[in-house]
């Protein structure tokens, strides 16, 4: 007889969800979280796409600690002193279904925990699981502190760096090419300087995202997000590139917040918070075996996140993997039956789910990215020669849009730019 139905390992947005979803239907759940309280390791940009939870919790979004409601959303292609950026608003932004959020997940994933722990999970924060425990082959719980904990089933929910996952054989080491590094800054504003800033009205906000400078022209990019009362200002960088590079992440991100274009935008803000942490960037090459005789793995820790360079994109992934844990773990308690056959349940519903659909859809973007500079040291300085050709007024011998277009085609060559976008939708 095991002490538990499931122990779950790591309390960030999968672990949680699944967690919830167990305990609502009267399954004996421990959640271990290594952190003081659920989310205070975990970091995000972070823009929370509403649809997986929304599924699990309907009208999630009145009642949790969400910051703004995204209505507005911005690309930029960054020199070193220019940007060009791309503004879409849109009501159809905040429509339910497609709707996003910016959240803190130190707020957000406490939330969460709570809404776990009035259904009955059992939620131990401040104790790291060291070990996984296996009888007769078979995964049958964790050890923590010493002690031995059985359950029916252990859910690997911890993280991007997944050590349970390695210990187990499910997964090899992260290589540095399969793993990006991000770092950002939370700035204090107050929010009527945010809303004047940004166009916004209350409640509603940014998300805003940066390639080029903000990587130091390498794959990569920034991104600002707004929040109730602060913006989230950040880099993400791939280590394999931060590694062959000079410049350090915290460097880039200093010199991001003094670019001319985004210096103003923070200026006055109070720094309140620094973080920085992995994120998985492999894609589909990364996913592991997700199932073993005992146990499953989740969200970040399965690889389910993709990184297009310029934004990341993972929270709703491990709110839907983690339901589909719990589902398979419900089936397999009716069955009696947790070897890896049974869970496999699991893995037979991701096939068919928006996650392994999204992620082979943008499965060749790595790849794309990481074999077209251009788009990050390349594209950037086009873009800001094409705008200074249509609209610096010098008083010089004017020329046709025709040559000054070609102009600035020059600096990538236009043959370039034809392969490279061919590669990029065929990316897509
Ligand atoms: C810079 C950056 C920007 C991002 N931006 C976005 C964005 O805008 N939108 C988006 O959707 N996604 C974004 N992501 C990705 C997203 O944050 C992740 O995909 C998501 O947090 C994964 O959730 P998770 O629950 O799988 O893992 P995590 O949130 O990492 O949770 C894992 C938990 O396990 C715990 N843990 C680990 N090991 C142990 C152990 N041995 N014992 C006990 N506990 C343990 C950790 O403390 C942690 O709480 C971003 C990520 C980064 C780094």
């Amino acid at each position: 007889m095991s002490d538990f139905d499931a122990i779950i390992v790591g309390g960030g947005l999968a672990g949680l969800t699944t967690a919830y979803l167990l305990a609502k239907e009267s399954a004996e759940v421990l959640l271990i979280e290594r952190g003081n309280f659920a989310g205070a390791k975990n970091m995000t940009g972070g823009r929370l796409y509403s649809h997986s939870l929304e599924k699990i919790l309907p009208g999630f979004a009145g009642e949790a600690p969400v910051e703004r409601r995204v209505t507005r959303e911005k690309v930029s292609l960054m020199t070193g002193d220019s940007s060009v950026t791309v503004d879409y608003f849109s009501p159809g932004l905040a429509q339910p279904g497609q709707d996003s959020y910016t959240v803190l997940r130190a707020d957000f994933d406490q939330w969460l925990a709570g809404r776990a722990e009035a259904e009955g999970a059992q939620i131990v924060t401040g104790i790291k699981v060291d070990d996984i425990l296996i009888r007769d082959g078979q995964v049958r719980g964790i050890v923590a502190g010493g002690d031995e904990m059985e359950a029916d089933v252990t859910v690997l929910a911890d993280g991007v760096n997944s050590l349970l996952a390695q210990k187990l054989g499910l997964r090899a080491e992260l290589p540095p090419q399969q793993v990006a590094v991000g770092v950002k800054e939370l700035i204090a504003l107050p929010a009527s300087v945010i809303e004047d800033r940004f166009q916004c009205r209350t409640g509603e906000g940014t998300a805003w995202l940066f390639a080029g400078q903000p990587s130091g022209g390498r794959v990569g990019g920034g991104f600002l997000y707004t929040n109730k009362e602060s913006v989230s200002l950040g880099v993400v960088c791939t280590l394999s590139d931060l590694i062959a590079g000079n410049a350090t992440l915290p460097q880039l991100l200093e010199n991001f917040k003094r670019h001319p274009a985004v210096a103003p935008l923070v200026e006055g803000g109070k720094l309140i918070e620094y973080s920085g942490h992995l994120v998985p960037e492999g894609g589909l090459a990364m996913i592991p075996r997700l199932v073993t005789d005992g146990a499953l793995i989740v969200g970040d820790a399965a690889g389910f996140c993709i990184n297009l360079g310029y934004t990341v994109r993972g929270m709703d992934f491990a709110v839907g993997s983690g339901e589909y844990a719990a589902q398979a773990i419900l089936q397999a308690k009716q069955a009696g039956n947790f070897s890896a056959e049974s869970l496999d349940a699991y893995r037979s519903a991701l096939e068919e789910s928006f996650i392994m659909q999204d992620m082979r859809l943008y499965h060749k973007f790595p790849h794309f990215m990481e074999t077209t500079p251009r788009i990050f040291a390349g594209y950037p300085e086009m873009a800001s020669d094409l705008m200074a050709q249509l609209f610096v007024v010098d008083g010089q011998r004017p020329q046709p849009l025709y040559k000054k277009a070609g102009r600035s085609l020059k600096t990538v060559g236009t043959l370039n730019l034809i392969l490279d976008a061919l590669r990029g939708v065929r990316a897509l």
